[in-house]
């Protein structure tokens, strides 16, 4: 490989979003490298040169299959976290930059939103607890090296996505799957759709395609800083229920909630106060506008 920036997740919906926006990156997917292989890690490596590295893949999934699965959330990130920041260390690549999430950050804490130095200060929710140990086990490790290699690594942290590239089966996140749920009932003429859980707890959710304007710009700026990154809205489910039925044309139909299903964490709002000093110009998607968006992608 020629290139000196690689992107790993290149497959998944972030790095779609980037391949439009950055076409000079090499991207990679789990056909040609599985990364929770060493000997595939070490391939990667050997027969290149990175400058860059923005590690986008992980083992990504909705609540009710982390709660399904949570051994298989949690060998597949620590082993590619682990290899990934290993062997850029080893093969002496200058930037690294480590993508986390907002579900990691504790279930409780006192005072919200939460601000970068508050990843530490509890557990994360036990819906995703495995998967959320092995994200921030990649924070650990990437300030680990940076204080004994003397390395500029970094992580960012996003909150909740949703975009055209999303999944839409029994992996998908909150929006996908609401917007799949909206679309179908309009197909068979129904005039509701039914959420799990309560319709309280409290999201934040981004654009993928933000996220990959951000990534591109810490490349490009040269930005060494771990930071938090979301949209500053912090709504309801049942708000952002509404706003897609609102975008999708829908507004006549009524939301049921199936209170027998988890609600997952009640808020994990994240400050974008570093974001915001970092990229004072920064802007994201309207999520009405977004979601329509997706929705139109769906109805072809
Ligand atoms: P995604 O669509 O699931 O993409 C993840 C990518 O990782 C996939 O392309 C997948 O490749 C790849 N991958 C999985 N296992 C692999 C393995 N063993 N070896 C090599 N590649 C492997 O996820 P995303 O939404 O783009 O997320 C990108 C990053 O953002 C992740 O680190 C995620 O934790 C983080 N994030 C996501 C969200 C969200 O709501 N989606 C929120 C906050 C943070 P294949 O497709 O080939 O399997």
């Amino acid at each position: 490989m020629s290139n000196s920036i690689l992107v790993t997740g290149g497959a998944g919906q972030v790095g779609k979003e980037l391949q439009q926006i950055f076409p000079e990156a090499t991207y990679i997917s789990s056909n040609e490298y599985d990364l929770t292989s060493e000997t595939s890690v070490q391939d990667l490596f050997t027969f290149s040169n990175f400058d860059t590295i923005i590690h986008l893949a992980a083992k990504v999934g909705g609540i009710i299959d982390n709660i399904n699965n949570p051994a298989d959330y949690y060998l597949d990130n620590i082993l590619m976290n682990t290899l990934m920041v290993n062997y850029a260390v080893k093969y002496n690549v200058r930037r690294f930059i480590g993508v986390l999430s907002t579900c990691i950050y504790p279930d409780n804490v006192e005072s919200y939103p939460m601000a970068e130095h508050m990843l530490h200060q509890g557990p994360p929710t036990p819906t995703n607890f495995s998967y959320g140990v092995s994200k921030r086990s990649m924070a650990v490790h990437i300030d680990a090296v940076n204080k004994q290699y003397n390395k500029e690594y970094c992580y960012v942290t996003p909150c909740n996505l949703y975009g055209i590239y999303d999944k839409f089966d029994e992996r998908s996140h909150f929006v996908a799957a609401l917007i799949k749920k909206i679309y179908e009932a309009k197909k068979a003429s129904s005039d509701k759709i039914t959420l799990f859980g309560t319709g309280r707890p409290l999201r934040q959710f981004m654009n993928a395609r933000d996220l990959a304007i951000i990534l591109k710009r810490m490349v490009k700026e040269d930005i060494t800083e771990s930071f938090n990154i979301a949209a500053t809205n912090n709504l309801s489910i049942d708000t952002i229920a509404k706003i897609a039925l609102t975008a999708c044309d829908c507004d006549h139909m009524h939301i049921e909630y199936d209170s027998s299903k988890p609600d997952g964490q009640y808020r994990k709002d994240v400050s974008t106060k570093k974001l915001h000093s970092i990229f004072p110009d920064i802007s994201f998607t309207d999520l009405g506008q977004g979601i329509k968006e997706v929705y139109n992608k769906l109805d072809l």
